[in-house]
């Protein structure tokens, strides 16, 4: 890549940035966030999400849309993955789970802001090829695995907060019991192809779980191992 292409893709992140911001003021009501935290938005303006789609879409990486990345998945809309993160609410020094590594790019934004990502992938040739693309991107606090993440990462447990990135028909109980006591816990949950809604769980100090919706949404389902 030379350098004026690196800096047109850096005008073009900047302008997905402004958009996603816009959007998060239009879902302001749902979503009960008015604008994102800065470490959020320093992420999505880092993060070269063209690293992480199909060569033949690097040129569209930085529509604000979501692109098939095969095996009939996609890297999800970018203005999802900052909601996402943002309603994640992790620090430096954070343990995150996320479940849907799909192309990796989400397991980097998070990467920029907490300590750890721990990333599961159901179907091999994602998981090998968002490995790939993350060593590759010199992501060194990023570690995948193939899996079915319905059941969690245990080893590695407790987390201070889990992302799911497929829709589940329900939340799955192994990620609530790795959840550690104040950690959060984002996944949409309802039916394959019907309606979806983005939760954000809770569990506070004493173990107590409590949940709230964020927003409709629209996902690839979570599948399980046969
Ligand atoms: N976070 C991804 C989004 C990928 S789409 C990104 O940034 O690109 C969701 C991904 O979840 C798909 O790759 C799908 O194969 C995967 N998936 C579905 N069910 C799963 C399961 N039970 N365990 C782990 N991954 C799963």
């Amino acid at each position: 890549m030379n350098a004026e292409a690196d800096d047109d893709f850096g005008v073009r992140r900047d302008r997905m940035v402004a958009e996603i911001e816009q959007m998060v003021r239009e879902t302001q009501r749902e979503t009960g966030r008015a604008a994102l935290d800065n470490r959020v938005v320093a992420a999505m303006r880092k993060v070269e999400r063209h690293r992480f789609v199909p060569p033949s879409y690097a040129a569209r990486a930085y529509d604000n849309r979501p692109l098939a990345i095969g095996a009939g998945q996609t890297i999800s809309q970018p203005f999802i993955v900052a909601l996402m993160t943002d309603l994640l609410n992790v620090g430096p020094g954070n343990k995150v789970l996320e479940v849907g590594t799909g192309s990796g790019y989400q397991a980097a934004v998070l990467a920029e802001i907490a300590g750890a990502v721990y990333s599961i992938e159901i179907i091999e040739s994602l998981g090998r090829e968002a490995a790939r693309a993350l060593s590759a991107a010199g992501y060194r606090n990023v570690h995948t695995r193939i899996g079915d993440g319905y059941a969690g990462w245990p080893e590695q447990a407790p987390f201070d907060a889990i992302m799911v990135t497929a829709a589940a028909p329900e939340v799955p109980q192994p990620l609530i019991d790795q959840l550690k006591p104040g950690g959060r816990l984002v996944i949409p949950v309802g039916a394959q192809g019907g309606a979806q809604e983005l939760y954000v769980i809770e569990k506070d100090a004493r173990g107590t779980v409590t949940r709230r919706k964020a927003l409709d949404v629209r996902f690839v389902p979570l599948t399980r191992k046969p």
